[in-house]
């Protein structure tokens, strides 16, 4: 059993060793390859995407894992199971699907970002209707390959955010639904309580960068095993624990955006980070979920950076840093300023107030369309009807409107939902922190983030997969998803920014 076992090991640390290679090729693709090269990486990555797909469906892998989950599965420790298990799960997600169904949502996907970049540029939903309309039927006949018992959408969730079902997330949504839209009300009736007014003006480059790279560094992320650099889109890649890489972009007129998508992007970074590799390159180091992936990019976004003792900390580096921007701002200016809510068109630029509601409104259609009780065709009045009712404003185009998001262009259906239990995850473990470490505001407030890290790396990051998203919760703070604490924290917060009797 044991060589079986070590077998076994030998194959899958080959399959993370080539996802390396991929997800290399795929950060140089973004941040340094030459616009020309575009064609030829297709092709290489392609040609790679083909030797994994190779390994991880090699029938010797299948019957090694059957044999191990069948006969051998008691003498297996905890750890060792759960490598079998996580494995077993991969190779029948790639072995239970046709082929010809495989090659045509990859083909779909690439010929589908196209379209949708330039319906999205002209306008023109009409254009992108039908690669949508594909996609359904396609994630239809998926999900009936590999979770035959469960709905369709279900399934596509479960890719997403593990154990999670319609069953959990409609009533948790409809719990926000009943609590954000009248305290957004609420917010929108005094919006003139906020002044954001500092968040305007110039602010150089370089300096934008050596403060990101200053607070990125301070709250954890490990520069000898990790990258920061410049793409389009912010992201957090790399190829291994040891080789984290984060992107962002800067604007010259909006120091704010880029600094938080940093500070996000370090949140993902240290889960990275901290996940257990001296276990192997195998499945059980991996990180958890997108939501648990999320929930730690929003504790160090909003829980953290966010929160008064945070500016406490950082007000005067980023008034000396800015001085022309801040001369006649203090911390609490700046706190208010970068807390203030406001209903708007684009998910991304979402405050953690109105962004629950961006989830919902795409949570609410995809189900729609799964269940077959809305059309692809009727989607744009749909969207732009949500807007109204949700946010109380209506998207003056498409563009702005229902064509936003790349997801559903590549068929990544189930995957909005994680970022807000992602965000309500954060809430709970903040909490739980809180609970446990009493006197950690004042760390915070004097720069000291060390305790911060090393209570989610003890926590959460150094269990990678060997739980589900619901033990994990549970272990951490007691109770499985509560929307409560999210709620609570929203309404305290924005009650006494906005000045609101609730
Ligand atoms: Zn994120």
């Amino acid at each position: 059993m044991n060589s079986q076992y070590q077998h076994l090991v030998q194959k899958l640390e080959e399959i993370s060793h080539l996802n390396g290679v991929m997800s290399t090729l795929g950060w140089d693709q973004e941040v340094v390859m030459p616009s020309g090269a575009g064609e030829a990486r297709a092709k290489q990555m392609a040609a790679l995407a083909g030797v994994i797909h190779e390994r991880m469906t090699d029938p010797a892998l299948g019957e090694g894992l059957y044999e191990l989950a069948n006969r051998h599965w008691q003498t297996l420790g905890a750890d060792e199971q759960c490598n079998v298990r996580e494995a077993l799960r991969n190779y029948e997600l790639e072995t239970k699907v046709p082929k010809r169904l495989v090659q045509e949502m990859v083909e779909l996907s690439s010929r589908g970002h196209e379209v949708w970049v330039k319906a999205r540029q002209q306008n023109k939903f009409a254009d992108f209707a039908p690669v949508l309309r594909r996609f359904l039927e396609l994630k239809i006949a998926w999900a009936q390959c590999v979770a035959p018992e469960s709905t369709p959408y279900d399934a596509n969730i479960d890719l997403f955010e593990r154990g999670t079902t319609m069953a959990v997330i409609t009533p948790v949504f409809e719990r926000l639904k009943q609590e954000l839209i009248p305290l957004i009300g609420a917010i929108q009736q005094h919006a003139e309580r906020v002044d954001a007014s500092c968040l305007h003006g110039l602010f150089a480059l370089d300096k934008q960068e050596a403060l990101a790279r200053k607070i990125s560094s301070d709250i954890g992320f490990d520069f000898s095993q990790g990258r920061m650099d410049v793409s389009v889109h912010p992201f957090c890649g790399g190829s291994h624990p040891t080789d984290v890489r984060i992107t962002t972009r800067y604007k010259e007129n909006n120091f704010a955006e880029s600094l938080y998508s940093i500070i996000h992007e370090t949140g993902h970074a240290l889960y990275e980070q901290g996940r257990p590799h001296h276990l192997g390159d195998l499945p059980i180091t991996e990180s958890l979920t997108m939501g648990i992936h999320e929930s730690q990019s929003l504790f160090w976004e909003r829980m953290i950076a966010q929160s008064k003792p945070f500016f406490r900390h950082y007000f005067g580096l980023i008034q000396q840093t800015f001085p022309d921007n801040f001369r006649d701002a203090d911390a609490d200016t700046l706190y208010r300023a970068v807390n203030h809510c406001k209903p708007d068109f684009i998910r991304v630029e979402a405050d953690e107030v109105t962004y629950p509601l961006h989830v919902i409104l795409r949570y609410e259609i995809e189900k729609g369309l799964f269940d077959g009780s809305m059309a692809v065709d009727d989607l744009p009045e749909i969207w732009n009807a949500f807007m109204q009712k949700y946010l109380g404003i209506t998207p003056p185009n498409d563009t702005l409107g229902v064509l936003q998001d790349s997801h559903w262009s590549s068929g990544a259906f189930g995957y909005f939902p994680s970022y807000t239990l992602g965000a309500i995850y954060a809430c709970q473990f903040y909490r739980a922190m809180l609970d446990e470490l009493p006197a950690i505001e004042d760390e915070i407030a004097q720069g000291n983030f060390v305790p911060v890290k090393h209570w989610l790396n003890a926590k959460i990051h150094c269990h990678g997969k060997r739980f589900t998203p619901e033990v994990l919760v549970r272990q951490v703070t007691g109770e499985g998803l509560n929307p409560g604490h999210f709620i609570n924290y929203l309404k305290t917060k924005y009650s006494e920014i906005y000045r609101l009797a609730l």
